[in-house]
């Protein structure tokens, strides 16, 4: 009889862009409009994550708006490799700076482009984050044209970055959603992530905007980055672009799962499409498991088009 929780027992649901720039690097506005833009929206967090250097601004927390510490880092390639790996780097819990076995990053620190020389490269620099007390993500690998097998023989990594708003709305090359499947059914164990990528090129009030296209909800106990991070690497959050997601959990072997009102809900794991819920406005699916999956997840979409999706729950 499975019994599983999608999402941790208790706690409130915050939501978080996990990925945007800002004057520091190429974004074009200032770390100030970057945290108003999205508080005034309803975020509770946003990551700093500038190119190539490590920026820290918690000091300006607030009770219900923290910023994450983070970077974004790109690995230089050969001139006639067109592949890109950007990594994410966001600081861990106060447990993993404690465990640290190399110095944490500080604020402002420049972190340095590696010269790929394979996949060891990226995987030194991967270990190199994580031991100084980082987690680390895989930004969107279908932007930057690599292939599955690359993301696979990386070890290390909490995320795939799905969904990032800004290559989708400007280049209709966002969404990795395949990629995360291919990787789950091979066995690849990575939480699935939705982020924007702001740029912030166009007014917020534009349709060419970046910003607010797509996050990430995590359930945890409180507001603190201790317990965001905690949440994102148990992998209690899901990603959205529109839909709200309430209850994802298997009892009795029977799937659980309710939302805000729908068009369609998929039930994917690593056997085909096999359960569905389709209707105007519904909210919800309850469906058996067939006993043989290896893992299920969901996927919601509204009738504008606009999804969300949770993170696998693990049957083996
Ligand atoms: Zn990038
Ligand atoms: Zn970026």
């Amino acid at each position: 009889m499975a019994t599983r929780n999608g999402f941790m027992d208790g706690g409130s649901w915050y939501k978080g862009n996990l990925h945007g720039h800002t004057t520091l690097s190429d974004g074009k506005l200032t770390p100030e409009q970057f945290r108003e833009a999205y508080k005034q929206k309803g975020y509770h967090f946003i990551a700093h994550s500038e190119h190539d250097f490590f920026s820290n601004f918690e000091q300006e927390n607030e009770p219900n708006f923290i910023l994450l510490p983070a970077s974004e880092v790109g690995i230089r390639m050969p001139k006639d490799d067109v592949r890109i790996f950007h990594l994410h780097v966001i600081m861990g819990t106060d447990e993993h700076l404690a465990a640290a076995t190399k110095e944490p990053l500080k604020h402002m620190e420049p972190i340095v482009w590696p010269d790929f020389v394979g996949f060891e490269t990226a995987q030194a620099f991967i270990d190199d984050m994580v031991a100084r007390g980082n987690i680390v993500m895989f930004n969107h690998p279908h932007w930057s044209t690599v292939e599955w097998e690359d993301v696979y023989a990386l070890e290390n990594l909490f995320a795939l970055e799905v969904y990032n708003h800004c290559s989708e709305w400007m280049e209709n090359m966002g969404n990795s959603r395949v990629m995360w499947e291919t990787l789950l059914r091979k066995g690849k164990k990575l939480w699935g992530t939705a982020t924007d990528d702001n740029h912030n090129n166009y007014p917020l009030d534009s349709i060419y905007c970046d910003s607010f296209g797509g996050w990430v909800v995590v359930k945890a106990p409180e507001l603190t980055r201790n317990a965001v991070i905690s949440a994102l690497l148990e992998g209690s959050f899901y990603s959205s672009t529109g839909p709200e997601i309430y209850d994802f959990r298997i009892e009795n072997d029977e799937v659980i799962f309710e939302c805000s009102p729908v068009e369609r809900i998929y039930m994917n794991g690593d056997l085909r499409q096999y359960q569905i819920e389709l209707g105007e406005n519904i909210t919800s699916l309850r469906k058996k498991l067939r006993g043989d999956e290896k893992f299920v997840r969901i996927e919601c979409y509204d009738k504008f088009g606009k999804f969300a999706f949770t993170n696998p729950i693990y049957l083996d």
